[in-house]
């Protein structure tokens, strides 16, 4: 009983407003993720909400689930502005660069595909672009048309949200207030405020670059569609986990929804995650060159990915993180003492009594699955690392699995990374603590004196021997 209690995992669901106990319908969980517009670099913030979910892969896995993870890569149809008006940011992209939308998609998949590799990013088991799955959403929009959800205006075929009656739940809407707030460049025709394009008609004034013909008129679709018809169809009508940036909420993902549960009668996912903010500390950034940050101005400045990934574990995924150059920076000190801290243990891998490592272990697990909470986690690992009672051996272990979930290459670290004693002596005090262990004090008295005569002395502490120069 006590067995199975801690390994329960809790996730907070956005649709209840509350955590609950996760439960996948399979024996694999299936999860969605909104994926990146490949119109320009992923910017840090962006990365952020990406990273919290590789974080709740990596827990799923470290719990013993399976884990079927879709994310899509969105290259065409999402549109400057969330009312479905402006332009279409490939093409916005592909007129800065003078390319074509093709090579704007292809180059910018393959940016963000690179900075999801250096972030340490478990690759997701399909990346599906939204061009290679037209036909499944011209049908998903076919469905909705024939039962009764879409109509149809001169800017496109749209979705009637006020046919579908719990339009306004996911995200807590206030009709009234969005009504009220509407601005003159909504859409012409458009019956409510809240309806959304499920298929955009070719402007007639303008040659598009992505279009297609449908049982409407050549063009293109709408950005949510594509998400339902990718999830559904790679996923099934209800994939157990859905997840996005917390701005998906009153758009994106209420439309999502509105659109496939209209459709299938089914909910569109059973769980809802997403993840907070970046927040970019608007004074102390401009001063220091731009707004748009991308890993390679962080890299740039000699800040790393797994710094970033570090960084980015210091906050609850539900909590806005403030990012400044002073914060990374203090980020960048924290992960370097936890590095030669790890590297200080592999000097002296057999210091320190074995002890029972599984309270440790259920502390960490009890943190990962309460919904995700990383800061207490790392909290558990620096516990683990200034331990008195545990083998620094043990310690590695520990740290070595909890990495499963951090992701932060600890793993890699090697042993001689900031030693100052040097290995010759390390190995002299190895080969004392086996000595006593043995019981051999003859040989463990012949070690001391060995180790002496370099210039270090040795103290025995209840977690084991140390070497001190002697000055
Ligand atoms: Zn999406
Ligand atoms: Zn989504």
């Amino acid at each position: 009983m006590i067995e199975t209690e801690k390994k329960r995992i809790f996730l907070y669901n956005t649709r209840t407003r509350s955590k609950e106990p996760f439960v996948s319908q399979g024996d694999c969980v299936s999860l969605y993720t909104c994926g990146p517009t490949v119109y320009n670099f992923a910017h840090i913030g962006n990365l952020r909400t990406f990273l919290f979910e590789d974080i709740l892969k990596r827990t799923l896995l470290f719990n013993g689930l399976k884990v079927k993870h879709v994310m899509n890569i969105t290259d065409v149809g999402h549109l400057v502005s969330d009312a479905d008006t402006g332009d279409d940011k490939m093409e916005t992209g592909a007129v800065r660069e003078g390319k074509t939308v093709w090579d704007i998609a292809a180059f910018y998949t393959q940016a963000v595909m690179a900075d999801f590799k250096k972030l340490n990013f478990i690759p997701a088991d399909i990346y599906c672009k939204a061009t290679d799955h037209i036909a499944e959403q011209i049908n998903l929009i076919k469905t909705l048309e024939d039962k009764g959800y879409a109509y149809i205006i001169d800017d496109g075929v749209y979705f009637d949200t006020s046919k579908f009656s719990r339009y306004a739940d996911f995200a807590r809407l206030r009709i009234d207030e969005l009504e009220a707030g509407a601005r003159v460049e909504m859409v012409k025709g458009k019956r409510q405020v809240t309806d959304f394009a499920l298929w955009k008609f070719s402007p007639k004034d303008k040659q598009r670059q992505m279009e297609w013909e449908s049982p409407w008129g050549k063009g293109f679709p709408g950005w949510h569609i594509e998400c339902s018809a990718m999830a559904m169809k790679h996923l099934g009508e209800t994939p157990d986990i859905h997840c996005g940036g917390i701005d998906h909420i009153p758009v994106h993902h209420t439309n999502e929804i509105a659109q496939s549960e209209a459709a299938t009668g089914k909910p569109f996912a059973n769980f809802w995650l997403h993840g907070e903010f970046l927040v970019l500390e608007k004074e102390k950034m401009a001063k220091s060159g731009g707004n748009f940050i991308i890993l390679k101005t962080l890299e740039e400045r000699g800040i790393g990915p797994f710094v970033y990934r570090f960084f980015c574990l210091s906050a609850h995924y539900r909590a806005p993180l403030a990012f400044s150059w002073e914060a990374i920076q203090n980020a960048q000190q924290g992960y370097n003492s936890l590095v030669s801290k790890i590297s200080e243990l592999r000097n002296n891998p057999g210091l320190g009594f074995p002890t029972d490592v599984q309270p440790y272990e259920v502390e960490f697990q009890r943190e990962i699955n309460d919904d995700l909470n990383m800061p207490r986690a790392i909290a558990v690992l620096w516990k683990v690392l200034r331990s008195d009672a545990l083998q620094n051996s043990q310690k590695l272990a520990l740290a070595e699995s909890f990495d499963r979930v951090f992701g932060l290459g600890l793993g890699q670290v090697s042993g001689t990374f900031v030693s100052d004693i040097p290995a010759e002596l390390l190995q002299l005090l190895n080969e004392r603590n086996q000595a006593r262990k043995a019981k051999d004090w003859p040989l463990s008295d012949c070690l001391r004196d060995t180790i002496l005569e370099k210039g270090y002395k040795i103290i025995d502490t209840a977690t084991g021997a140390k070497l001190e120069k002697i000055t």
